[in-house]
């Protein structure tokens, strides 16, 4: 492919030959009607030496130009006319166009012009010398008088026809080469062209009339001293205009520097120095200090921009000036003008070049200010939008692009949201530091990026919460074939610091909602996440028939500050009872919420709400204040049991929290080891010295700890290394497989075995059958609650159940065990001894 450009270059080429051409077939005809005229020389002049003076002056007359510009040819003054018109009046027409094309020859050859520009100035040389003798012969000039003859007239038609001609050849050749319309071409300096024609007529006048009349020889020294005149005042008008139109140039180059893009500035540069200082090839070595770049270009284009080191060098003179500001503050490199000529700048030159340099410098500098600028805000776009952590996109981008995607139909396909939340986290956090925490949810959305497919959109919601836009699904169900194999990614161990971390997470998956937006759209994969969570599955998918309660759910966060002020939290009790006699030996306080809407709502439906809420210490002090009362109640009934209160693992990182509970022991005048409390073991490991500080306090006071769920969670060997807890409660999945599992009857010994040697008591949860209870006894177990013994109550109902008893025993549940004699019971202390509970089975 050819550019436009070179097109018109080719088509300008053909025209200017084809006009070249037509004017040489002319003046051959010319030259033919010159070889037909007749010579016959006037007597008596010295024909050679007058052919040689026109010479010699069309030489001379060719030569007066005016410089001006480097390496401009000048702007050639007609003065050619002169002698060839003198000339005409002196001798015969072939003569005179033969020593005028000498002359034109000459002068052309002394230029080192290329030849058809030497074949098109003899050609027209020809023709106007041609057009000046036919008109002068046609007004009957006679060669052969023995003195030339004055006829103004003639002389005048003789130079207008020259004018002419010359016109009719220079305009169209100008036409061409500059594009431009003739009219244009033929204005251009027209006073200059008219002052020089009326002078230049009558110096061919002055000269003729003196010659003609015979008139003082010294007369004609005037001519020189006319045309110096002329000359100068007509280079001053030239010189005048081309600088005005060279500053016009260089103001219009530097009005269009001011571009923002570096690039653009470099080759405009390159590109207009080259115009403006007519130079063969200009160099821009941009160096700055940060890089090392050189652009090169010719007035037509860029020829080159790369790497300092790979640009070679052109041979030819060199002008250059340093890129800097005018206070010299910021230096970019250097400006290099390349000639294949010797160039000698003048002081004009030298001053534009340096205005040159200096706007290019700034203009770099702007550009350079731009991309700077442009690079902070797309780096703030970016921050704006983005997690610092992982990289991925944050909360506001995936509602922007959600909310884009619902609008537009999401491509066509389906759309839907996956909300993942890693369980535990806050463990790995806590325990193996920050550092540790953030290479894992690094590699978390390494991975799940990994996984997404093209149009799918990561991100990270904050904590541990990731979002996955899905879009363009084919159908419902892929959206949780997606969302399963999304999670699957997160199986494979985690490496930080050479551990091998596993990370679980719990993912809901909603579709894009009729109505309701983002918003909506979050809500329900909230919602989803959660069901997901609490039935302990790796996904669940959002579904409406089961939204209800979950709303209700979300909603409750609004009712907490009026359930605590009304008292809508009430305590149910379950007892503990000792499993070889049915005696209650302890109650465990659970904690309902008699809702006006939802009913009664179980922990499980309200603590993560009441524990990401505000209100938590407002709750666990009305249950810490409920059970309190109920075991002072029991007591001056006759039944003096301890009460246990499950603690939420949030309460213990609240500094306030052992003074609270020490406080309402004060005001209900219970003693504190009459309070067991119940510890989660799945935080006790989190935050392991504010809870260990919490705890310690609370145990010193004389407060019971209990480990709730004991054997679940595979730290709590470890815990209990650490926290010195009096009790621990075996988690009912070993109790409900006693019987049948090998490994959870081995769990249970050895949980026993344990509590023996540290000197704890221990207690099974969910006891619902006779044989469990059996199987638990015989295991060492000696205390246990569930539904065999009794479900949780109200206080009144259970202080009613204790005085009713079992076999007319008050505070006796269940039947005693027929193999309790195989166990050897202490004496309980239960004043002042170490434990309220049954000791452990010898
Ligand atoms: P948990 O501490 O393990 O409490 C025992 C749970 O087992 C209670 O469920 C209880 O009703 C249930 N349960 C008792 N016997 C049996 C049985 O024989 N079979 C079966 N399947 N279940 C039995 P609930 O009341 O729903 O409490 C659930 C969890 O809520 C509790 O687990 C405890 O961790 C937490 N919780 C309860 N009350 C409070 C409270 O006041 N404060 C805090 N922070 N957490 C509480
Ligand atoms: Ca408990
Ligand atoms: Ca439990």
């Amino acid at each position: 492919m050819r550019s436009a450009k070179s097109l018109d270059d080719d088509v300008t080429d053909r025209q200017l030959r084809l006009f070249v051409g037509l004017v040489v077939v002319l003046a051959m005809f010319a030259a033919v009607v010159d070889a037909t005229l007749p010579v016959r020389p006037r007597p008596g002049w010295p024909d050679a030496l007058l052919l040689v003076a026109i010479c010699g002056g069309t030489v001379f007359a060719h030569r007066l130009r005016v410089h001006v510009r480097v390496r401009s040819n000048g702007e050639a003054v007609a003065w050619a006319e002169v002698p060839v018109l003198v000339g005409l009046a002196l001798a015969p027409v072939p003569w005179v166009v033969l020593a005028a094309v000498a002359g034109a020859l000459i002068d052309k050859v002394l230029l080192r012009l290329p030849p058809r520009k030497v074949v098109f100035a003899v050609a027209k040389e020809v023709l106007t010398a041609t057009a000046a003798g036919l008109v002068l012969i046609a007004s009957g000039m006679d060669h052969a008088a023995d003195r030339p003859h004055f006829n103004p007239i003639a002389l005048t038609l003789a130079f207008g026809a020259m004018v002419i001609v010359d016109d009719l050849v220079f305009f169209p050749l100008m036409a061409i080469v500059q594009q431009a319309p003739i009219a244009r071409v033929a204005r251009m300096n027209l006073d200059v062209k008219i002052v020089g024609h009326v002078f230049r007529l009558a110096t061919v006048l002055w000269v003729v009339a003196v010659l003609a009349y015979r008139g003082d020889p010294l007369l004609l020294l005037l001519v020189p001293l006319l045309i110096a005149c002329v000359h100068l005042w007509h280079s001053r008008r030239v010189r005048t205009r081309v600088e005005r139109e060279s500053w016009q140039r260089l103001s219009r180059a530097i009005d269009a520097l001011n571009v923002p893009d570096l690039t653009e500035v470099l080759h405009l540069a390159s590109t207009r120095a080259a115009q403006i200082f007519s130079a063969d090839d200009v160099e821009i070595d941009f160096a700055d200090g940060t890089s090392d770049r050189v652009v090169r270009g010719v007035e037509r284009g860029v020829t080159f921009d790369g790497p300092a080191p790979a640009a070679s060098t052109p041979d030819g003179n060199l002008i250059t000036a340093e890129l800097q500001t005018t206070d010299g503050s910021y230096r970019a490199g250097e400006l290099r003008l390349r000639f294949r000529d010797r160039v000698n700048f003048t002081e004009f030159e030298q001053y534009k070049l340096r205005t040159f340099a200096s706007a290019l410098c700034t203009a770099i500098r702007n550009a350079q200010a731009y991309a700077e600028l442009a690079r902070i805000s797309t780096e703030n776009a970016h921050a704006a939008t983005h997690d610092p952590l992982t990289g991925l996109p944050n909360r506001r981008k995936l509602y922007e692009r959600t909310s884009a995607s619902i609008a537009d139909g999401a491509g066509g396909g389906i759309l839907a949201l996956l909300l993942i939340d890693l369980n535990h986290f806050k463990e790995v956090n806590d325990t193996l530091g920050h550092a540790a925490g953030d290479a894992v949810l690094r590699e978390v959305g390494r991975r799940l990026q990994d996984a997404a497919q093209p149009g799918d959109l990561v991100a990270r919601l904050g904590g541990d919460e990731f979002a996955i836009l899905l879009t363009g699904l084919p159908a419902p169900a892929m959206a949780a074939h997606r969302a399963e194999s999304m999670l699957a990614q997160l199986d494979r161990t985690i490496e930080v610091d050479g551990m091998q971390l596993t990370v679980e997470a719990a993912g809901g998956i909603a579709l894009a909602p009729g109505t309701g937006g983002v918003e909506e759209l979050m809500r329900r994969a909230d919602v989803a996440m959660y069901q997901a969570k609490r039935s302990g599955r790796r996904t669940a998918t959002y579904a409406h028939a089961r939204d209800t309660a979950d709303l209700g759910r979300l909603m409750l966060g609004g009712e907490l500050r009026r359930a605590v002020a009304e008292q809508q939290f009430v305590v149910d009790f379950q007892p503990i009872v000792d499993l070889g006699t049915g005696e209650v030996i302890s109650a465990e306080a659970l904690a309902r919420w008699h809702h006006p809407q939802h009913g009664h709502l179980r922990p499980l439906d309200f603590l993560e709400t009441v524990e990401r809420s505000g209100q938590l210490a407002a709750f666990a002090d009305a249950v810490l204040d409920q059970s309190l009362t109920a075991s002072g109640a029991w007591r001056e009934a006759g039944f003096d049991l301890p009460v246990a209160v499950n603690v939420s693992p949030r309460s213990l990182l609240d500094p306030q929290f052992p003074a609270a509970v020490l406080a309402r022991l004060h005001n209900r005048a219970v003693p504190a080891d009459r309070l067991v409390l119940e510890l989660a073991e799945t935080l006790t490991l989190s935050q392991l010295e504010v809870v260990e500080r919490a705890l310690s306090e609370l145990r010193d006071a004389g407060v019971r700890l209990a480990l709730d769920d004991f054997g679940s969670g595979v730290s709590s060997l470890s815990v209990l290394s650490r926290i010195p807890v009096h009790e621990l409660k075996i988690d009912r999945e070993f109790v409900l497989a006693v019987e049948t599992s090998p490994e959870a009857a081995a769990v249970i010994r050895s949980t026993v075995d344990l509590a023996r040697s540290l000197q704890l008591t221990v207690v099974a949860e969910g006891v619902e059958s006779e044989p469990q209870r059996h199987a638990l006894f015989r295991l060492g177990c000696v205390a246990g609650q569930g539904h065999l013994f009794a479900r949780p109550m109200g206080a009144g109902r259970l202080l009613a159940a204790l005085r009713r008893g079992s076999g007319g025993r008050p505070g006796v549940l269940a039947e005693a065990l027929h193999e309790t004699g195989a166990v050897v019971r202490l004496p309980r202390r239960r004043a002042h001894g170490r434990s309220s509970l049954p000791h452990l089975p010898a």
